[in-house]
């Protein structure tokens, strides 16, 4: 992020920053940073614009407590678009949606914010977390594990219990994707053999 060079010049003084969620990819809002607002993003990790109609440096929840935590950044090709992948930790719109384009479309079929997280313990394999419990006790029993959670799927399917079931389906698919992780594999290497079988 250190050799991040806009080209300020160009741009009249205003950078234009597209803020998207790291997880769910939807795009939450854009705005506009000067070099100053583009520095303090940078250096505290948290969203900073310089807004057009206050007229001074502008920090997203300064006052709503909905602040954005920037996970990257990165230039277009030509170094005057921003792209932020953040985490918001609230609404982003001030009118109380998740971003400011209304309603993005349902991505709740979209394992990828799941997928993203599991990798994202597994290159910080020092830091705590039930997934790291796991990975660090190797694929033999993280592989246990899946087998483990399809037993007591298939165990909550005889039963009408519907928050067992889902729960117990949750759990699979949560060992199931640690265990692609576990194997350095993506759920799109999955979905490719898939596909293929469909064709
Ligand atoms: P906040 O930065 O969330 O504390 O909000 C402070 C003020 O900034 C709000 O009262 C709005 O006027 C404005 N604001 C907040 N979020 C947005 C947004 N996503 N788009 C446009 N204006 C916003
Ligand atoms: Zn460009
Ligand atoms: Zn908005
Ligand atoms: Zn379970």
């Amino acid at each position: 992020m250190d050799s991040l060079q806009p080209d300020f010049e160009k741009l009249n003084g205003l950078l234009p920053a597209v803020i998207q969620d790291a997880y769910t990819k939807k795009v939450l809002m854009v705005g506009f940073m000067n070099d100053e607002a583009f520095n303090k993003t940078k250096e505290e990790k948290r969203v900073t614009f310089y807004s057009r109609t206050k007229e001074r440096l502008w920090t997203k929840g300064e006052t709503s407590g909905n602040f954005i935590e920037v996970k990257s950044m990165a230039l277009d090709c030509d170094n005057d678009t921003l792209l932020i992948q953040a985490i918001p930790v609230g609404p982003v719109c001030h009118k109380g949606n998740d971003t400011c384009f209304g309603d993005e479309p349902n991505t709740s079929t979209d394992l990828g914010f799941l997928e993203e997280t599991i990798q994202d313990r597994k290159n910080n394999p020092k830091q705590e977390s039930y997934t790291n419990s796991l990975l660090n006790k190797g694929i033999n029993k993280v592989a246990q594990k899946v087998g483990e959670e399809a037993v007591e799927l298939v165990i909550e399917a005889k039963d009408d219990d519907k928050t067992l079931f889902l729960n117990e389906a949750a759990d699979l698919m949560y060992h199931y994707l640690v265990l692609l992780a576990a194997k350095d594999f993506k759920l799109n290497d999955v979905i490719e053999v898939l596909k293929e079988r469909h064709s």
